[in-house]
């Protein structure tokens, strides 16, 4: 069976830069860049606040050019989605859907987030279009406007403050008539004068037109009564999934799923196996912060496999 020094799962900014580091580093990594290659950045468009870039870059074409890198240390990527691993003794079986089974002496977990949408027809189309579940990185694009934010969790009213730098009105649309979020965000927000909540209300469709989102259709869940509102952007608030199910519990998680790494480093329960990215962040989730932590799972494996 194939073995390797260092197996990277996950192919988004954490992972290009593990597989960068390692690979400059002699360990010839083999990224295996599962469903979604680039992750999260490749259903974005404009990404205005990745250092090193003063015109911007748009996400898909940041996530090519940190994949080019590696290759040029001769990182080899995979198209492989892993099924399995098994972490009961080093070095760990690795296996993938495709059924091909492979050795690591040391694992770096790079496998990101999904954020949670609705579900609503026309929802990923007009990704990039009005339509976003990152008000960091598209808020922007929302001076002057009026946005709605749906979720009653810390992410949607981070979201909806962050989004009254921009716009000129953030309404929080919430299916109840309490907040899920911590008090002193909740706070900040009821204190804030241009976000207004609406309440016990689900959006049930988006509506648009050619240049992208111009409206929600809305249900007060009391009363059933259906009403349209006007809105240039539509950001969904409500949680995101940690890519964490393939490790069927061998891996220490927190109560929302994503890896438990220790003290700021990025071990993992398991010795020779780190994590870097979004899966073992749920606070700042960012492109430069992932990638950062990359960086430093790259150098923690690098230095178990000299040791
Ligand atoms: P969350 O706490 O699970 O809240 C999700 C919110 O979205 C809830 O209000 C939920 O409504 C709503 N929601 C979920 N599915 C929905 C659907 N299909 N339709 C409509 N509404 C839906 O998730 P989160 O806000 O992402 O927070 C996750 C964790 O990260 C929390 O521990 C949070 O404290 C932490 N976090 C912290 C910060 C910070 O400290 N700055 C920032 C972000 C997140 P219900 O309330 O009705 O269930």
């Amino acid at each position: 069976m194939e073995q390797r020094k260092v197996i990277i799962i996950g192919s988004g900014p954490a992972g290009h830069t593990a597989a960068l580091y390692t690979a400059r580093a002699n360990l010839s990594p083999l990224i295996l860049e599962g469903h979604e290659p680039g992750g999260q950045l490749t259903t974005t468009t404009d990404v205005e606040n990745y250092p090193g870039f003063p015109e911007g870059v748009q996400g898909p074409e940041l996530m090519d050019k940190m994949k080019k890198q590696a290759q040029r240390f001769e990182a080899e990527y995979r198209n492989e989605t892993v099924k399995d691993i098994d972490t009961s003794k080093r070095p760990f079986k690795i296996t993938c859907e495709s059924g091909t089974e492979m050795i690591a002496e040391t694992i770096i977990i790079s496998t990101g987030a999904s954020a949670k949408y609705l579900g609503l027809p026309n929802e990923m189309e007009l990704i990039g279009r009005g339509v976003s579940a990152c008000a960091t990185c598209d808020g922007f694009f929302y001076r002057d406007k009026i946005v709605h934010v749906v979720g009653g969790g810390d992410t949607a009213m981070e979201e909806a403050s962050f989004l009254t730098k921009f716009a000129s009105k953030v309404y929080v649309i919430h299916r109840r008539d309490t907040l899920r979020a911590s008090k002193p965000m909740q706070k900040r927000c009821f204190e804030n004068p241009k976000i207004e909540f609406v309440w016990d209300t689900a959006v049930e469709e988006i509506l648009h037109d050619e240049n992208g989102v111009t409206g929600i259709k809305v249900k007060n869940l009391k009363t059933n009564e259906l009403t349209t509102r006007e809105t240039d952007g539509f950001f969904l608030g409500i949680g995101h999934t940690p890519n964490t199910a393939f490790l069927n519990g061998q891996i220490e998680l927190d109560s929302h799923n994503f890896i438990m790494t220790k003290n700021g480093t990025p071990d993992t329960n398991i010795q020779g196996i780190f994590a870097c990215g979004d899966v073992q962040d749920s606070y700042y989730r960012q492109a430069i912060s992932a990638a950062g932590s990359g960086c430093m799972a790259a150098m923690r494996a690098e230095r178990l496999l000299s040791e």
